[in-house]
């Protein structure tokens, strides 16, 4: 595994990367004369997502030229946290800093972040201090999406921290003894309450191309990141359930005594009413239980959630060849 060497070079970057074909001259363009600049060993992960693209073709090009780029192909496209997860995993340094592909994050921040690390931080957030150039529909479901999860998790959660953010080895090292499926790692890493400093930033457009989380894998992430952390659902099911017994209570009752006095209510309609109305709170609240109950399934599986089909850093072999 890729963790023998673990500790040995100062810094990795993991970099997750699904069809970015259209941003990565740009990024390393812009990522390598900050690494360079460090002074101080280092590695840049590029996890391929099982991009369809040239990615992977213009990524091996770039490695000709730069000898710390190391590209890790998963065998299909496994989302963003999973590519994450196989990048940590794999990570070499002493500390290890996710990035976007698309430069939404500035990789000049990187030095910042390294510093605090140095001074002792194990977790720097990269917090989004000003996301003016998403759209708004972005900005109001990000805004909505911290301030739920920070009722969850709790108020150490900082808000607007994406997934731009650097870890210790310490951490990575927890991260990696974690059974989660489907981590959140911007949830996570702040539950571990290891001590953090945040850099705050600008967020810019996205480079080139187009976003990788439409709508669907919004919700998606908004679920796991809610299923994750409580099982509040599944009380407000029970609350549900027992509100809705209550006002059953209440109309067999109001049933009862009309019909003892004479006056029952005419017509199908009320009947449809009650059965259509606990009908759907039953399965609304099953629906609910059955998304736990897939969780523990998929755990009890316990099927890895991505295939690394390479990896050049073990691409190359032990012995130099003879020419
Ligand atoms: N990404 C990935 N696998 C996926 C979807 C996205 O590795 O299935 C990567 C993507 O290439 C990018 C990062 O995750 O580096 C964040 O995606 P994106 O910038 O499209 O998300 P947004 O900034 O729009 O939320
Ligand atoms: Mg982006």
């Amino acid at each position: 595994m890729g963790t023998d060497l673990a500790g040995e070079i100062t810094l990795s970057v993991v970099i997750p990367m699904y069809n970015e074909e259209a941003v990565i001259s740009g990024l390393v363009a812009r990522l390598r004369p900050v690494l360079d600049g460090l002074h101080t060993e280092y590695e840049v992960v590029a996890v391929d997502d099982g991009s369809r693209d040239a990615t992977v073709a213009l990524l091996t090009a770039q490695a000709d030229e730069w000898p710390q780029l190391r590209i890790v192909r998963l065998r299909r496209n496994s989302g963003h946290q999973a590519a994450l997860t196989a990048g940590l995993h794999r990570a070499r340094g002493r500390w290890v800093v996710s990035l976007d592909a698309d430069l939404q994050d500035p990789p000049e921040a990187i030095a910042e972040m390294l510093r605090l690390a140095q001074a002792g931080a194990d977790v720097v957030y990269g917090v989004r201090a000003d996301r003016s150039t998403d759209t708004v529909f972005k900005r109001q479901t990000a805004r909505a999406y911290y301030r739920l999860m920070r009722r969850i998790v709790g108020a150490e959660l900082p808000a607007q921290a994406g997934d731009f953010r650097l870890v210790s080895r310490d951490v990575v090292e927890t991260l990696r003894q974690l059974p989660e499926r489907t981590p959140v790692y911007r949830l996570l890493v702040p539950a571990l309450g290891f001590p953090s400093a945040e850099v705050r930033y600008v967020r810019e457009a996205r480079l080139a191309g187009e976003t990788k989380y439409p709508l669907p894998r919004m919700i998606a992430l908004a679920w796991d990141s809610v299923a994750n952390f409580t099982a509040a659902p599944l009380r407000l099911a029970t609350w549900l359930g027992l509100g809705s017994f209550l006002a059953c209570l209440a109309l067999i009752a109001f049933g009862i005594v009309g019909h003892l006095r004479g006056v029952t209510i005419p017509g199908w309609t009320s009947l449809f009413v009650a059965v259509l109305l606990f009908g759907g709170v039953q399965l609304v609240c099953l629906g609910l239980l059955g998304e736990y109950v897939g969780r523990i399934y998929a755990t009890v599986q316990n099927r890895p959630t991505f295939h690394v089909g390479s990896d050049t850093a073990e691409d190359q072999p032990a012995t130099p060849e003879l020419s």
